[in-house]
């Protein structure tokens, strides 16, 4: 619904840390906050009232774009005071807090493409507002030996004639590192020799600690000043989160065109706080120095507190008021079966073990490490620094220190595609000569497999379907003049072409074009099966899963969305139920009896079905796995991530749960060992599934109605919810042929089907997997 912007962007990681914790201390769990990136004192009393003023005299209305004067000019004034730099009213513009000074500026300066060098750990804010103004983040990782500086060397390597702009953060959040005059000229020097400008971040520039003298990047020298944009705001030096007010120093085409996108976006900053800002910059400094003084305290203390810590190792910081402590030694560790696997691991353990919220290290682009605010009271930090220490000394060694390596291919498209079921001979001859045309020799994989006695050869250029394809079914001979009966392409690449598959029965020949997932080349393999079993050998292709009890199988036959798989995985786990088919099984009748094979080697499976059965989810680490979600941002459980208790959170490396688009193959023999696998069974009853509120649990029902109901592919406590074009004739999507023939003869089957067995109507809002137990066993659960 949203836009592709949106859903790539993840909301702001420390803010969120922040509402956890307030949440929970709303729920009266005593959580000590160390995640917060603001001071704990009082907005100065003389800023206030400066604000409260304001109202007063109604100033109270829309002011200058970019600020009032009187507040541009105390910029001004203070940057000459605090730098000794020179700027005009033209070079300076006020925003809404220092976040919309960058926000505005890559707007303002970036074109499409153009590089940002962002040296990491960074802030959370910045790749953002990089991509969001469509530029491209370049980040450069700094290293703890070097105090997390960003060296000239690593610069000098990272520009590209596309490098638009440096940001430098002096002091940085969030490690704390803070540049020398000495190690700036160094950065200037390289810069001076390039088409670049640098976005000085400088909000904690006043925060700075045992004597560090701060220089200003832009007080380098006039020709650095000329590339430099320098950020500030009175968020962090005088205690004004809140009021929002950042503001831009730099060269004047820049800022004028800062202030047409600001015009549009929130016009000027809020008129009170302009006034509370000018207060704070002009009036007495003595609050921002007493500030400092508690703020060099409590890193004192933490960082002795931390240092203590074994295993653990802290960079000490000049400036602002964070402390990154690295915490590498305690990932593979684990508490109670909770294994910690990196940063988010980490800060969801403390948070539920110790009830202390931090930042994971890997939302600034460092996991090994984890961010602490000392922005709050020595008892708190003290509180929180008992509770971390403790909690670091409960974990322990983890038994199997090993690591779950997931097998799992992302791909593209991860839906069905459509599907032209009765392309001519012409056109499909047209299609296969294209095809042939991209198979290069060094780029071909081809292998036959035996579906139910037809071979079928795939030839393809996607490793990735190859690799499925050989274990999803049973091989056949490939060399020796053995000649398939089907034919499929699946050809990723072709240009001028969509996702799609085309089918024609005459050939038995699939192709798929352009879809790199598996389960639409598994379905067009279905589908040809059927069609040529069906005309050739009279077995038919259904769809259900089916399971063995007593040599007898049953069979559960209905649309998504009426508890199937969950039905299924609850009956198999008794023993007298052996698993035979998961999706789809083929039957004939020896005599009168209908015999149902289970043709596929293993199983493709969505691996949420992990909900009906856990135990599935080791088998599904053992096997091979496609677009298993690994990241957040990619969860489609809407339920769970309101929760807020992510698995991906916790550490986890990925999450079976978070998509159904998930898929697995899975070795039926894996569940129960091969006696609790059956492959040929007599079908003998026949459960087709709805869910309504009125119906009872179980009903036999009348073999015309239960053939009208299949061939109508409608289940009718699901009318509402399935458009007309989503109902499926006996709800098998894999089902290719349309023709009045085949439908014709796929009818008959169904209709000595019915005859040949018991035919139930399962309502699944009613009925649990006892009462089918209780249809095919005879006996109550
Ligand atoms: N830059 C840095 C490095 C920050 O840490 C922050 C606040 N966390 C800001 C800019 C933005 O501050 P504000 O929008 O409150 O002025």
């Amino acid at each position: 619904m949203v836009s592709e912007k949106a859903n790539q962007i993840g909301s702001s990681p420390t803010l969120k840390m922040s509402a956890k914790a307030k949440a929970m201390q709303a729920e009266g769990i005593d959580v000590v906050d160390l995640s917060v990136g603001e001071p704990d004192f009082p907005t100065p009393d003389n800023v206030k009232t400066a604000g409260i003023k304001a109202i007063q005299e109604n100033f109270t209305k829309y002011t200058e774009i970019e600020g009032i004067p009187a507040l541009k000019k105390a910029i001004i004034d203070r940057l000459r005071e605090d730098h000794g730099l020179s700027y005009t009213p033209a070079e300076v513009i006020v925003s809404a807090g220092a976040k919309s000074s960058l926000f505005h500026l890559f707007q303002a300066l970036i074109n499409k493409g153009e590089e940002v060098i962002i040296p990491a750990p960074y802030w959370v804010t910045y790749p953002h507002s990089v991509t969001l103004a469509g530029g491209k983040p370049v980040i450069v990782q700094t290293r703890e030996e070097d105090g997390f500086l960003l060296m000239p060397e690593a610069l000098n390597a990272a520009i590209s004639p596309a490098t638009k702009a440096v940001i430098l953060n002096n002091p940085c959040n969030p490690t704390g590192a803070a540049y020398s005059r000495r190690q700036l000229e160094a950065l200037a020097a390289v810069i001076r020799g390039e088409d670049l400008f640098v976005a000085a971040d400088e909000i904690y520039g006043k925060l700075i600690y045992d004597g560090f003298i701060f220089t200003s990047f832009a007080a380098l020298g006039e020709d650095i000043k000329k590339k430099t944009i320098l950020i500030d705001g009175v968020s962090k030096s005088y205690a004004m989160t809140g009021w929002r007010i950042g503001y831009t120093a730099g060269p004047a085409a820049i800022i004028s065109a800062m202030a047409k996108i600001q015009s549009h976006t929130t016009s000027n900053p809020c008129s009170i706080s302009q006034k509370a800002g000018l207060e704070a910059l002009r009036g007495p400094q003595y609050e921002v120095s007493r500030m400092v003084t508690e703020f060099q305290r409590r890193r004192n203390y933490a960082l002795m507190r931390l240092q203590s810590v074994p295993g653990l190792s802290c960079f000490k910081p000049q400036g602002a008021f964070y402390l990154f402590p690295n915490v590498s030694s305690f990932f593979d560790k684990e508490f109670q079966g909770m294994r910690i696997r990196n940063s988010y691991g980490l800060a969801y353990y403390l948070l539920k073990e110790a009830r202390v919220a931090i930042v994971p290290g890997d939302a600034f682009a460092a996991d090994n490490y984890i961010r602490i605010s000392y922005a709050t009271s020595l008892e708190n930090l003290e509180k929180g620094l008992d509770r971390i220490v403790a909690a670091l000394a409960r974990l322990k060694p983890a038994q199997k220190a090993k690591r779950a390596a997931l097998q799992n291919t992302l791909t593209r498209v991860k839906k069905a595609v459509p599907v032209e079921p009765s392309v001519t001979v012409p056109l499909r001859d047209a299609l296969v000569a294209e095809m042939e045309s991209r198979l290069g020799p060094a780029q071909v994989y081809e292998w036959n497999v035996n579906i139910h006695g037809v071979i079928v050869r795939l030839r393809t250029n996607l490793p990735h379907l190859y690799d499925f394809w050989m274990e999803n079914w049973f091989p056949a001979q490939l060399e020796g003049g053995l000649e398939p009966h089907g034919m499929i392409y699946a050809l990723d690449g072709i240009p001028g072409r969509e996702s799609r598959a085309y089918f024609n029965s005459e050939t038995r020949t699939g192709v798929l074009v352009n879809t790199d997932s598996y389960g639409p080349l598994r379905s067009l393999a279905v589908g040809l099966v059927m069609d040529t079993t069906e005309r050739m050998l009279l077995s038919h292709g259904l769809r259900g899963m089916a399971a063995e009890c007593n040599g007898q199988l049953l069979a559960l036959i209905g649309p998504p969305g009426t508890r199937k798989t969950e039905l299924f995985f609850e009956l198999i786990q008794d023993k007298r139920f052996r698993i035979h088919s998961a999706e789809q099984f083929f039957v004939r009748f020896t005599g009168n009896a209908p015999l149902a094979d289970c043709v596929e080697r293993k199983f493709f499976l969505p691996t949420n079905t992990v909900e009906s059965l856990p135990a599935l989810a080791p088998l599904f680490d053992a096997g091979k796995c496609e677009n298993v979600v690994v990241r957040k941002e990619d969860c489609q459980d809407a339920e769970c991530l309101r929760g807020e208790d992510c698995r991906l959170d916790r550490g986890s490396l990925y999450c079976y749960k978070a998509s159904k688009e998930a898929q697995a193959l899975l070795d039926p023999n894996w569940i129960g060992g091969p006696a609790a696998h059956s492959k040929r069974a007599v079908l003998r009853w026949i459960f087709l599934l709805r869910t309504d509120p009125a119906s009872p649990a179980v009903v036999e029902i009348d073999k015309d109605e239960a053939l009208r109901w299949l061939e109508s592919g409608e289940s009718p406590g699901l009318k509402k919810s399935l458009s007309p074009a989503k109902s499926q004739p006996y709800f098998n999507p894999h089902l290719l042929a349309s023709s009045p023939e085949r439908m014709e003869l796929h009818k008959n089957l169904w209709r000595r089907l019915l005859q040949s067995t018991s035919v139930y109507l399962f309502n699944s809002a009613a009925g649990k997997a006892g009462d089918i137990k209780k249809v095919v066993t005879g006996a109550a659960d």
